[in-house]
């Protein structure tokens, strides 16, 4: 039977039947909404296909301008004509939205100025920090998720799009050594975040009434000396306090964690009957990429339980820099399929053997936008027992969201609606590179790490002060023709006497790196080509005099080379050091800030 439906009743609305013309367009009498309303119709991404498609069609057009940014080859190492700053602080925030609608053109248009003298990450001659100029794959799977705007919060809203940060876990899982099926993931905001997550895990499981009374008791936070700031966001943020934050010691020559020290620390607390809520391993530190002993630190855990009342703590490895040496855990080193050089085959073993204990933790960060190359933000909390994890953190029940599907990631995550452009950056990555492209670009770049080194050994006033260290950064030191760099810096290092001298050319090697900064902004040619993007190290160790720190002064500042992009060749490195040379004659003849400075406490990254 069919239903008539009562006439509905005259009213004001019957007019927005008049506004339209067949089209959908806005008649010409209708009011200056409805011709805005179609104005943006015709610009809003098109719900069908076979249309003139504006998204399509501008995207198109702007990733065309936005490449127009690049310069000619051999060119500066920002993006644009100009490396200058074009806004005033905090003058730039005295600006309002206009009263009329903008034209979508000349806003993208905006859009792209914005990104004048950005770093070009892909110039090979930006090698200032751990930031990778972003693969294809994930570029693109990343931008495409805005496209549908699937929202990884649960299952309805992301629908097979789920399937990025599944199988991530799964890939990821397996890659750890863990039971993939048993294995969680959650993209979310950067290392911080992992970092944070890995704090809460260690509060919800130690502190089973913290979710709901609040954290009444000081548990503590145990990490290095070198873990990495986050360290203070995650104890800050979660409530549990900056204070409860205890650092072991670390080895002088290697940066790992002292087991000894945390023996101690881990008896003393169980003496005072004080529970750890969550231990860190940093496993790869930013620039020295030092990797805590984790297999021993997981031992002792276990030899010093939670006093009773208190569950068992958790072990988080900070990987978000170092992760991927793990594709070496497996690697033929006798075969060596990939052919890379016999002088970086032990590093690429041992750094490969130091990651297969990742397998100890209970959860890593993993940073995709660092020694990943993807583009922000795209990192992964990755958890061993997705069962526990899960169960713990659970909030409300079913009913309040239907579910639709088997994975609804919002009854735990920290944040609610959550974009899957980094869960789409990280999965199109681990697709794209599988082992051997993994493989082939780490080891690529740790190949050009060693070729500055040797260029490095065959410069009187310069000296690498990092070679032991297994990671892709290079720290160097200039020094003033005719100063044997080698011997001198071992003085530095090493002689109380020569704190002075120490004090005196960190200041000279801040001073270089400034001169650098600027050429490199200025876009200034030097034998016509443009100079290099490094980075300043103000105090990566103490002279060994001063191993406590005590002494802010007494540390070794250096010039540093993070080369993470694949387009660096030998000549870009001989060039580096070409350049570095002549700001170093620069500033001797002009002369350099004779004050001496404390150390900067922390990197940025
Ligand atoms: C970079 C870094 C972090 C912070 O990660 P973001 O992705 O920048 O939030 C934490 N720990 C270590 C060791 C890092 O290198």
């Amino acid at each position: 039977m069919t239903a008539v439906l009562p006439a509905l009743p005259l009213s004001p609305s019957r007019d927005f039947e008049r506004y339209w013309k067949p089209d959908g367009s806005a008649q010409d009498r209708a009011p200056k909404w409805a011709k805005y309303r179609t104005d943006m119709v015709s610009e809003f991404p098109s719900p069908y296909r076979g249309q003139r498609d504006t998204l399509a069609l501008q995207i198109g057009k702007f990733v065309e301008k936005l490449d127009g940014l690049r310069s000619e080859k051999g060119g500066p190492a920002f993006l644009g004509g100009n490396g200058a700053l074009t806004y005033e602080y905090p003058e730039v925030k005295n600006v309002a939205i206009s009263q009329e609608m903008g034209d979508l053109d000349q806003v993208l248009n905006e859009v792209v100025n914005l990104f004048s003298g950005a770093p070009n990450w892909g110039n090979p001659l930006t090698m200032c920090n751990v930031s990778p100029q972003g693969n294809t794959a994930a570029i693109i799977a990343s931008m495409l998720s805005q496209v549908f705007a699937p929202n990884l919060l649960d299952g309805e809203y992301s629908w097979n799009v789920h399937r990025a940060e599944l199988e991530s876990a799964g890939m990821l899982g397996n890659l750890m050594g863990w039971d993939p099926l048993n294995t969680g993931a959650i993209y979310t905001y950067g290392g911080g975040g992992c970092f944070t997550y890995g704090v809460k895990y260690g509060l919800t499981r130690v502190l089973p009434n913290s979710r709901y009374q609040g954290v009444r008791t000081d548990a503590k936070i145990i990490c290095s000396q070198q873990a990495h700031y986050a360290q203070q966001n995650a104890t800050d943020w979660t409530g549990l306090g900056m204070d409860n934050i205890i650092q072991v010691r670390t080895d002088v020559a290697t940066n790992q964690m002292d087991l000894i020290h945390l023996e101690e620390i881990l008896q003393d607390l169980a003496s005072r009957n004080i529970p750890v809520a969550t231990v860190i391993c940093t496993m790869g530190t930013t620039d020295a990429n030092a990797f805590d002993p984790i297999g021993k630190v997981r031992e002792l855990l276990d030899r010093f339980p939670n006093p009773t009342g208190f569950g068992k703590a958790i072990l988080y490895a900070d990987a978000v820099v170092g992760w991927s040496w793990i594709y070496f855990k497996d690697y033929d080193f006798g075969l060596n399929p990939l052919g890379f050089s016999k002088r970086i085959l032990p590093i690429l073993r041992k750094n490969g053997q130091a990651l297969e204990e990742l397998r100890h933790a209970d959860a890593v960060g993993i940073d995709f936008h660092k020694v990943g190359w993807a583009p922000y933000v795209s990192s992964c909390f990755l958890y061993r027992n997705a069962a526990e994890f899960e169960a713990l953190h659970r909030r409300g029940s079913d009913s309040y969201l239907q579910v639709r599907t088997p994975y609804n990631p919002m009854y735990y995550t920290l944040e609610v609606s959550r974009t899957a452009s980094g869960a789409m950056a990280g999965w199109a990555t681990l697709k794209y590179f599988g082992k051997e492209g993994m493989q082939a670009i780490l080891g690529g770049i740790l190949e050009s790490k060693f070729y500055l080194y040797d260029l490095l050994m065959d410069q009187p006033d310069m000296v690498c002060v990092n070679p032991e260290d297994s990671g892709l950064v290079t720290l160097f030191r200039v020094y003033p023709e005719g100063i044997p760099a080698q011997e001198q810096f071992e003085k530095e290092l090493t002689q109380p006497g020569h704190r002075d001298d120490l004090l005196k050319h960190n200041r000279l090697t801040e001073a270089v790196g400034n001169r650098l900064y600027e050429w490199f902004r200025q876009g200034k040619l030097l034998e016509g080509k443009p100079t290099p993007y490094l980075g300043i190290s103000t105090g990566f160790r103490p002279a060994s005099y001063n191993r406590d720190g005590t002494d802010s002064e007494a540390v070794v500042f250096a010039l540093k080379s993070y080369p993470m992009n694949v387009a660096i060749t030998p000549e870009i490195m001989q060039w580096v050091l070409h350049c570095v040379r002549a700001a170093c004659e620069e500033v001797m003849a002009t002369g350099f800030d004779a004050e001496p400075r404390a150390a900067a406490s922390a990197e940025i990254l």
